[in-house]
């Protein structure tokens, strides 16, 4: 399989034409089993594809990613493209422009093959709280992919696009990464444009990009991060080369080791991967160093709070009036009851239910001041680590995926697939999710996190690790490259 810069050096070479290479992509996803797009965009893809290549064929200068099939999570809107977040409330939304990564996605001149699959907003880990059905995971099909980014992991670990943005709150790009063996980064927050990300959580979200190898998704990333005048949260922090550091070695490197990662609830399989591959992280001559993170166990019961209580607010626009679905014309209150209750999932409900209720008079400074509380102190207990050491390794989720179904009932044990996840996007820091293996067929994440503005180190280090291992040639059960 070629990566991104074989593939556009083809192309720039004229060895393969942009046009050849989408209709392979399109051919896949038509005949995909799973369910991982909402809309696939075959004839826009055409379309971008003959520009391409006639800009080559004019011998014009193209961008990095000249001809490059990704997907696009459907929580980031694309002009004239529809945009559903997942939820049905907006299932005819046709946004009338592009996000920020997706205009520079296209600047680059990669080619957009369609929105893909995710929990409604965002809001899940397994995607099944999608408005369109569960993505399925290509490993085992009666598995979850993980969630919330469960259509463009999918679509990245079956070979039915090349790379694939996906969005972060708490977990969502790196727990499906692991989920479905593949590499997945959440950038520190501020780093890559909010602008065009329907918002779930605005002081967590973040977009981040999935592809099959380190190298991969460091070239998206790039093309991805930066300021942006559109979002103010964006940081004007300068972007480094992410592809310089890859090749240089780790040696004397401090990768950290915390206890809490490796506790009560952790599969014993997915422990002992996790454990061999810091064990040949030492063995490229870093040096591994103990520390530890006790405020672990407020992350989960800080983030339930936070993210519902902003999801109460940013979810408010979906009233029925302005955009997006409507149901209910009798009175101005069967409007915005009727609209809410049949066009929105449960899972959204019940954040929007549980948000309310943490930010009205009297329980505001009980559970929501609380919870900013201890987001201060998580943030500080990353800040004493990373005075340690340069990098800390845990793993991405405590178990491989799991049955369709089988946590739909009990919401606690699914927020539970985040524990190891959340804690990075509390304190606004930057984490890679890549594989480490496979446990009874199931591919298992290594999870490194490093201090904000990071990315360049932590790229580098799993670049070391990914190529001392042979994991990324691994492909799904019946799963093809067309490339
Ligand atoms: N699974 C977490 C949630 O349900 C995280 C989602 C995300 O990162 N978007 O909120």
């Amino acid at each position: 399989m070629l990566g991104i810069q074989q593939l556009t050096e083809k192309i720039k070479a004229r060895e393969l034409s942009a046009v050849e290479v989408v209709e392979k992509f399109n051919k896949t996803i038509a005949a995909s089993k799973l369910n991982s797009f909402i809309t696939p965009t075959p004839q826009q893809a055409l379309a971008q594809a003959r520009q391409i290549d006639e800009a080559i064929t004019k011998g014009e200068k193209v961008g990095s990613l000249a001809g490059v099939p990704v997907a696009i999570k459907d929580v980031i809107v694309t002009k004239g493209i529809r945009s559903t977040g997942g939820s049905k409330i907006l299932d005819n939304y046709l946004p009338p422009y592009d996000a920020t990564v997706v205009e520079r996605l296209k600047q680059a001149g990669a080619i957009i093959v369609g929105k893909t699959n995710c929990d409604e907003f965002a809001m899940g880990s397994s995607g099944e709280n999608s408005g369109y059905g569960p993505s399925n995971n290509p490993w085992d099909k009666t598995k979850v992919t993980g969630g919330s980014s469960s259509g463009s992991t999918a679509a990245v670990a079956a070979v039915e696009c090349v790379a694939a943005l996906g969005s972060e709150t708490g977990g969502s790009v790196r727990q499906p990464a692991s989920f479905c063996g593949v590499v997945g980064l959440k950038p520190t927050y501020g780093r890559v444009s909010r602008h065009g990300l329907m918002a779930m959580t605005s002081s967590l979200d973040q977009v981040g990009p999935l592809a099959r190898t380190v190298t991969d998704t460091a070239r998206i990333l790039q093309v991805i991060a930066g300021q942006d005048e559109r979002d103010a949260t964006s940081s004007r922090q300068s972007v480094p080369d992410y592809l310089a550091n890859l090749p240089k070695d780790i040696k004397g490197m401090r990768i950290g080791v915390a206890a809490e990662f490796f506790a009560d609830g952790l599969q014993a399989e997915v422990k002992e991967l996790v454990e061999k591959a810091i064990a040949k992280i030492k063995s490229l001559a870093a040096t591994i160093v103990e520390v530890s993170l006790p405020s672990l166990e407020y992350a989960l019961a800080a983030y339930y709070v936070i993210c519902p209580s902003e999801v109460s607010a940013n979810l408010a626009r979906y009233d029925g009036i302005r955009y997006g679905g409507r149901a209910g014309v009798e009175s101005l209150a069967d409007l915005y009851t009727k609209t809410r209750g049949q066009l929105l999932g449960a899972e959204a409900k019940r954040r929007i239910m549980l948000g309310t209720y943490v930010l009205s008079a009297g329980y505001y400074e009980a559970y929501y001041r609380q919870a900013l509380l201890a987001r201060q102190v998580i943030k500080k207990d990353f800040d004493k680590i990373f005075n340690k050491v340069d990098i800390l390794a845990t793993p991405t989720t405590p178990t491989t995926a799991f049955a369709l179904g089988s946590k739909l009932a009990d919401p606690l044990s699914m927020y539970l697939a985040d524990v190891y996840t959340v804690p990075v996007n509390i304190a606004g820091l930057p984490a890679i999710s890549l594989p480490c293996g496979l446990a009874g067929g199931l591919p298992v994440g290594l999870q490194l996190i490093g201090p904000a503005w990071s990315e360049d180190k932590l790229l580098q280090v799993a670049y070391q690790y990914e190529q001392s291992e042979r994991w990324r040639e691994q492909l799904p059960p019946g799963v093809k490259s067309v490339y």
